[in-house]
Parts: structure tokens; C-alpha cells; sequence
């Protein structure tokens, strides 16, 4: 009773400042916007008319393969890109991809060889404005689910979401700017990246680059079932190969040091770090190893995905990682019979909503309300390069793209209408975010 009588005593106060922080938020973000004027009603209108242009240019970049690995691929949607950019009146780079390695067992080969990236840029007389997209899917070649198909106000495809979708969105704002002449006066740049799937392991330095020479960040992820999104978890990944003794598993079984049997060991103390009260998860997502049934494993591998909310979560998950696969847990220690190769990346922080950003956010609500659209707000599991440029200070908002569901599966699908809207919203939000300054 008493336990229970002074925690009624500490909730009430604290209950008073929930609301009043309630309250106050819900004054500070309810940010009204002017309506629109007569150019901004333009460019509305004239997107209206252009969904079925923005529907076959999607449909060409879907049916257009462009895995992570799929370099050919990738370099055949940035040409499409970088020419209707420089009609634009974008200066078109191209910046190098490199190959990314990691350790494998004898024989796999994990080492990642990344595409170029696009940047495109053009100078103006405004706050500079960074626009990104992701020109890569998950989807390998070799993938049944690779064309596009439209039924009614759904679309489906590799990438009509997850982001080729966005990417038409954002070039049709640009293009929508272009016709009513404001994009000439605008300092824009656009960061198409070829390896956002794969954690942007080589592009991560471009855009924190240029994240440090904008003052706003527009990502074109899907926005799910059409909300904004404002937090993420940040995301790491870790790759542990194991090398054991190969050894007979009938004649010389003790002679044998298994590579699998270790790695066994360490996935269960890999899994036990998930906490879903502090929000850590981990996941072994991927493991192979071994020769054959009768030989005892010479080497093992597992590849995993860490999700935290909060930076130094990460950095304690990295000791966790680096402690564990350094550790012995099958055989004697001191044997040095089994040993570890490993690669700990923490790729992408979390994104950590500031003052600036909510106040992007917010701009982007309101702008959403002018043109009809109410505009939920959702938090997210998943890391997006908005999580980069916001780490290094730039304000960003991503979830600008299509309203889309099931991406990284074959039931990607998208909204077709929601391709003018988020066009109109962007229009809108690029023309009236170049007059500020955060
Ligand atoms: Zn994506």
C-alpha cells in the first residue's frame, strides 16, 4: 500500500507535465501554412495531368533490373536520370563506386562491388536543397518478381516502392518547378546512390559530404500506407566467419575442430542480445559453412543485422559483437585451433528527430493539408540515408515517395495516385523550403 500510495504521488506531476508538454508541442507544430498561390496552383494542376507520364517512365525504370550487384543495371537508370537532369539544367557527376570486403569462408566471395553514384547539382539564388534516392532494389537478376504491372490504382513491381517510385516523384517536382520557371532560381542538388540496400557502404562519405553543403535533406523512401516518417532506429550489420579443422567424422573425429559447432555457440549468445524493452534487436539472418556431412566443418559464417534507437546502443552492441566472436566457446581457448574473421559496421545511426527536422516535418503536414492530403506521422524500425545527413546535421524528411507496402518482397505494390500527390506536396515543400533557412 504504501509502495503504491507514493508512486499515485510521483505520477500526478508527472502526469501534469505530459499533458502540458502535449499541449505545448501540439502549439508549436501546429504550423499554418499560406494557402497556395496562383504559380504553386499551377504546378499542381499541371501534375495532375501528368500521371500517365510518371506511370511509364516507372514502368520503364521497373522493368529495368538494378539489384545492388547488378552494375549494368544500375548504370542504365542513372543515364536515364542524368539525361533528364540535364534537361533540367543540373550539372551531371558521376561519383566512383568501390568493392567493399568482407570475410567469407574459402570459396564464397562477399566482397561487394558497388556501382557509381549520381549527383547532379545546380547552383541558385536560395537555401540549398538536398534531394536523395536509391537507384538499387533487392531484387538480383536471377529474381522471379521483375516486371511491372498495374491494376486499377495499384501498381506492383520491383521497386515501385522501395524507391523508383520516389525517384519518378522527385524528378516530376523538379520537372513541375522547371515549367512554371521557379527551379532557375533554386539551389538543388539531386544524390541518386546504387547501394542504399546494401547500407550504403559506399556513399555513406558522399552523402555526409553533402550533407555538410545543404541546409535541407528530402529522401524519396516509400512512406508505407502514406504517413511521414519523423525517428528510426539506427542499423548495424556484422559478418563472423569461423575456421575450424577439417577432419574426418568417422576415422579422425577428434582431430576435427568444427567451425559449425563454434558458430553455433556464438549464435545463441549473438541472439540473446535482443531487448525488446530497450528496443536492441539482432538477428542472424543469414549462416552457411561446412563440406559434407562426414567431414567435420573447417569453416562456418553468419551474417547479422543489429536494429537500436539510441546511438550508444550501438556502440555497446560492437564490443558485444567484437567480445563474442573473439571468444572460444566449443573447444580449449588456448588450443588457437579456432579462430574468427570479422567486419562490424554501424551503417546507419539513428535518425533522432531535432527541433529543425520537426519543424520540416511539420511544414511538410501542413503543406499536405493545402493540398487536401492528411498526413500521418509513424516511427520506424527501418534506416534510410535520411538517418546519415540528419546524423551530420542536415534537417531531413524522408518518406516522401509513393504510398507503398511489401517492399524487399514480391508483393511490392505502390498507390498510382499517390504519385501526383507526393509530387504536388514536393513541389510545393522545395519551392517554399528554398526561401528559409534553418
Ligand atoms: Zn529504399
Amino acid at each position: 500500500m504504501k509502495n503504491n500510495h507514493s508512486e499515485t504521488r510521483l505520477r500526478t506531476p508527472a502526469l501534469w507535465l505530459l499533458l502540458w508538454s502535449l499541449l505545448a508541442s501540439t502549439s508549436a507544430t501546429a504550423q499554418v501554412e499560406p494557402t497556395l498561390d496562383a504559380r504553386e496552383r499551377e504546378m499542381v494542376n499541371w501534375l495532375q495531368s501528368r500521371e500517365g507520364e510518371m506511370l511509364s517512365l516507372l514502368e520503364r525504370l521497373t522493368n529495368i533490373n538494378s539489384g545492388s550487384l547488378n552494375k549494368a543495371g544500375i548504370d542504365e537508370i542513372a543515364t536515364i536520370f542524368a539525361d533528364e537532369l540535364r534537361q533540367l539544367g543540373f550539372n551531371v557527376s558521376s561519383l566512383p563506386g568501390e568493392v567493399i570486403s568482407m570475410p567469407s569462408c574459402p570459396g564464397n566471395n562477399y566482397n561487394v562491388d558497388v556501382a557509381d553514384h549520381l549527383l547532379a547539382s545546380k547552383a541558385g539564388d536560395s537555401s540549398r536543397l538536398l534531394l536523395m534516392g536509391h537507384m538499387d532494389t533487392v531484387f538480383p537478376p536471377e529474381s522471379p518478381f521483375q516486371s511491372f504491372r498495374r491494376q486499377g490504382d495499384i501498381m506492383s513491381g520491383p521497386g515501385v516502392a522501395d524507391m523508383k517510385g520516389g525517384m519518378v516523384v522527385m524528378l516530376y517536382a523538379l520537372k513541375a518547378l522547371q515549367e512554371f520557371n521557379a527551379l532557375n532560381e533554386l539551389s538543388v542538388s539531386v544524390l541518386l546512390n546504387s547501394d542504399e540496400e546494401m547500407g550504403s557502404l559506399s556513399s555513406r562519405k558522399y552523402l555526409e559530404e553533402q550533407a555538410r553543403q545543404h541546409d535541407w535533406g528530402l529522401v524519396y523512401e516509400s512512406s508505407g500506407t502514406g504517413n511521414l516518417t519523423r525517428q528510426r532506429k539506427g542499423l548495424g550489420q556484422a559478418r563472423v566467419v569461423v575456421n575450424g579443422r577439417a577432419s574426418h567424422a568417422g576415422g579422425a573425429h577428434e582431430q576435427g575442430r568444427s567451425a559449425i559447432k563454434e558458430l553455433a555457440y556464438k549464435i545463441v549468445e549473438i541472439e540473446n542480445m535482443t531487448d525488446y524493452e530497450s528496443g536492441v534487436t539482432v538477428n542472424v539472418g543469414l549462416v552457411s559453412g561446412g563440406e559434407a556431412r562426414n567431414t567435420v566443418a573447417p569453416c562456418a559464417e553468419a551474417f547479422i543485422d543489429l536494429r537500436y534507437p539510441e546511438p550508444q546502443q550501438g556502440e555497446v552492441a560492437a564490443e558485444r559483437f567484437e567480445e563474442i566472436f573473439n571468444q572460444v566457446y566449443s573447444y580449449p581457448v588456448d588450443s588457437g585451433e579456432i579462430t574468427a574473421e570479422s567486419w562490424v559496421n554501424l551503417h546507419r545511426p539513428p535518425k533522432i528527430p531535432t527541433p529543425e527536422s520537426d519543424y520540416l516535418l511539420e511544414k511538410a503536414r501542413s503543406i499536405g493539408r493545402l493540398l487536401g492530403q492528411e498526413l500521418g506521422v509513424t516511427d520506424s524500425g527501418g534506416g534510410t540515408d535520411g538517418s546519415l545527413t540528419q546524423a551530420v546535421g542536415l534537417p531531413t524528411q524522408d518518406s516522401l515517395g509513393v504510398a507503398g507496402t511489401g517492399a524487399h518482397s514480391n508483393r511490392e505494390q505502390a498507390r498510382v495516385s499517390s504519385l501526383v500527390e507526393r509530387a504536388q506536396l514536393s513541389a510545393v515543400l522545395i519551392q517554399r523550403l528554398a526561401a528559409e533557412t534553418p
